[in-house]
């Protein structure tokens, strides 16, 4: 479970939004759900949506201000579906999730009413702004909705590590990274496969190599898969020679 990460709403109108919402942090594994002035929620309707995240409604806190919910956080954002005036750069959500994850600050994203939305004060108090990409003329999400997103995308991008150590786990070991220098030499040992094969042309390399690059660099990969690329590279060598 996620305490670093809080979920506020502000003035939520139905409770069956805020039933639906606790059900949405609970599937991404958060927890802390704070109220701003709700209507009354814990009704039958919310526990129905909430569909056994019932405790995440009943320990959620109810504050009277945004400034009260959000006083111990580190980092604020305020979430909207469109921007509402030039001075307001808002980010998109894959990139803000991005630094909460690399900054692991306390942090609350904020929700607005299912009509009207954040006030400009209300975003103002935000150190942040984030819209979730959607259809440029359809883009208001349903607010319990709204919170599955930027809490899926928070959890990829958290639970990425976590998950790879569950593997790891389950297979027993973990397995080391390759370091860059066994990199740089399957890179130096591919090329020269690639030039010997006839496959790279030395005298017109084009962009083989630097494609080579960025297609590793995304995988981190790992010392044993470096180990057998260069020996697929070592066995094509041997049956050219
Ligand atoms: N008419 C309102 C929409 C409110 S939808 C407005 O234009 O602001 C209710 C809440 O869901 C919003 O305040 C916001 O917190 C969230 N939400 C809905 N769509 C969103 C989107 N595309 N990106 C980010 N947040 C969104």
């Amino acid at each position: 479970m996620n305490r670093d990460i809080s979920i506020v709403l502000v003035e939520t109108s139905h409770a069956g939004n805020i039933g639906a919402a606790a059900r949405a942090m609970k599937t991404m594994q958060f927890e802390d759900l704070r109220l701003v002035r709700p209507c009354k929620y814990k009704t039958a309707e919310a526990l129905a949506r909430a569909s056994g995240a019932d405790e995440i409604l009943t320990e959620s806190r109810v504050y009277d201000s945004l400034e009260d919910a959000i006083a111990d956080r580190v980092r604020v954002f305020g979430t909207s579906a469109r921007a509402r005036s030039l001075d307001w750069a808002p980010k998109n959500l894959p990139d803000v999730a991005q630094s909460i994850v690399s900054e692991a600050q306390p942090t609350a994203i904020v929700f607005g009413r299912e009509r009207s939305g954040l006030t400009n004060e209300e975003l103002a108090l935000c150190d942040g702004r984030l819209v979730i990409p959607a259809n440029p003329s359809f883009s208001s999400l349903n607010l319990a909705s709204a919170v599955q997103i930027v809490t899926y995308e928070l959890q990829r991008q958290t639970g990425f590590a976590l998950q790879t150590s569950a593997v790891d786990a389950v297979a027993g070991d973990a397995e080391p990274l390759a370091t860059h220098d066994a990199v740089e030499n399957m890179y130096t040992h591919l090329q020269q496969v690639a030039e010997h094969t006839g496959f790279l042309d030395p005298a017109n390399p084009r962009l083989l190599m630097q494609r080579f690059r960025r297609l590793f660099s995304r995988a981190s990969i790992l010392q044993s898969e470096v180990q057998i690329v260069r020996g697929l590279l070592t066995a094509i060598e041997k049956s050219i020679r």
